[in-house]
């Protein structure tokens, strides 16, 4: 069969396997690109909606980087008329005393410094948007089988002169009920445990923390003042995440042997470990709701795309999450990805081609990788016992609070992301 034979037309130009946050924005942004999506999520998605709901376990602090990618994919709107909660400054402090470091929206001329958002509330904002656009075709609660891939090496794309000199075979994905499907791209975003990753044959670099995050929202007798309060202790960060008034979400990293004990605490018991693990510096709290832990690994595929794949989200990395920046960064990856694949569909390139998915690689995995190394830096640093770590952290909290310009290009570099940003991230795209 000659390089130029086109075996059959493909069934979409694109599945996602996985309608999380990201895998939601990924299939949004390459329907309104003009590409026929398929998307499909084995867990169905409640979009019911109320204001007495409680407060969700999980949460996601975004950054104006991710608030301009949900504006451009039209997603913004459902996130505010459900619930989103503004937060103008970070407070930073250690358990073990010395200086602390504020950072304010104010110092940088900014609004705020960004927004808490329930996941599912982002993600039912995205789906609304998906179940609307004509281009989307959603599949649930159907279970992955197998996945088969172009294995043809055609990484000269000097060689692609049209959209089908380059494509032998269509990936396709074997799907229970609905049987084979094929598209021009594969898009994983099926999570951490990401079945198209192992599928792939993608290896996975990963290293356990040894720690766990606790999470839920919480009530406390003083106002959070709009602000995230992150405090040190030598055993993991303790975070309040602002919601609503007098309700924060918190963060509280522990050493995995007391998951359990934190998860069987009573609520009393547990309000009172709370109080203590923030230091009281919003007084007691005084009420709890449903809370969840998680286990902290960090995993990073070898390979981020292969011909007629790409992985987005979790399924490409996970980071500690101390600096909430897990759904910030698998955003960045949806909008790089939509940018490359509507490039080449523009110029009437192949989509799935190696030469074209690289590209998104290069961007991308740079990026993820100084956000990992940096958050495992920090958190290093911060929980060692007292020391000469002690004193350094200690004589870098002044340093930073002197230097406005430094601390200023890091609430931009947290706020926007690191440049080259994608299209979808700027505003108004
Ligand atoms: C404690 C904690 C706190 C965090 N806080 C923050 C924060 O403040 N800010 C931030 O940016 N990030 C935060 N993160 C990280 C963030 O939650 C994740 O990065 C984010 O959820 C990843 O989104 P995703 O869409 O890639 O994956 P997921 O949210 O895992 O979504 C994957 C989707 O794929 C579906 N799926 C899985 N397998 C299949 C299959 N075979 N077929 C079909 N569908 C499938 C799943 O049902 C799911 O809907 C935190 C993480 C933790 C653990």
């Amino acid at each position: 069969m000659s390089e130029q034979t086109v075996i059959h037309q493909p069934d979409y130009d694109v599945i996602v396997i996985g309608g999380g946050m990201v895998g939601a924005a990924t299939a949004l942004g390459m329907a309104k690109a003009g590409l026929r999506v398929m998307l499909v999520e084995k867990l169905a998605p409640s979009l019911v909606w109320s204001e007495s709901m409680p407060y969700q376990v999980r949460v996601s602090a975004l950054t104006r980087a991710s608030e301009n990618i949900l504006r451009n994919l039209g997603a913004w709107e459902g996130i505010q008329a459900r619930r989103a909660h503004p937060f103008v400054a970070m407070h930073i402090w250690e358990s073990l005393g010395g200086e602390e470091t504020h950072l304010s929206a104010q110092e940088v001329g900014a609004p705020n410094l960004g927004f808490v958002v329930e996941n599912s509330v982002i993600q039912a904002a995205l789906w609304e948007k998906c179940q609307q656009h004509k281009q989307i075709e959603i599949i649930l609660e159907d279970n992955l089988v197998s996945l088969t891939l172009t294995e043809k090496n055609t990484e000269n794309s000097e060689n692609c002169q049209n959209s089908q000199s380059c494509i032998s075979v269509l990936p396709e994905v074997h799907l229970e009920k609905r049987g084979i499907l094929s598209a021009r791209l594969i898009v994983g975003a099926d999570g951490a445990f990401s079945q198209v990753r192992h599928m792939a044959n993608i290896g996975l670099d990963s290293h356990d923390y040894g720690q766990c995050a606790v999470v839920g929202c919480v009530k406390t007798e003083k106002s959070h003042e709009d602000t995230c309060w992150q405090r040190y202790t030598p055993d993991g960060p303790f975070a309040f995440l602002a919601m609503d008034q007098n309700v924060s979400s918190i963060a509280w990293y522990l050493p995995l042997e007391k998951m359990q004990w934190a998860l069987n605490l009573d609520d009393a018991d547990f309000a009172r470990a709370v109080t203590e693990a923030s230091g009281e510096r919003l007084g007691q709290v005084i009420e709890v709701a449903e809370r969840g832990a998680f286990t902290l690994v960090r995993r990073h595929a070898q390979q981020y795309v292969k011909p007629g794949l790409a992985l987005v989200g979790d399924a490409a990395h996970t980071i500690h999450p101390q600096a909430g920046q897990g759904v910030n960064l698998g955003l960045l990856d949806a909008s790089a990805l939509i940018e490359v694949v509507t490039q080449a569909h523009e110029k009437s390139k192949p989509i799935g081609h190696y030469a074209v998915l690289r590209k998104y690689e290069r961007w991308r995995k740079g990026d993820n990788v100084v956000v990992q190394r940096s958050m495992e830096f920090f958190d290093g640093l911060f929980r060692q016992q007292p020391g000469v770590q002690t004193q350094l952290r200690q004589a870098a909290m002044p340093i930073l609070n002197r230097l406005k310009p430094m601390k200023h290009w890091l609430i931009e570099e947290a706020l926007y992301g690191r440049e080259p940003i994608p299209k979808y991230a700027k505003v108004n795209h």
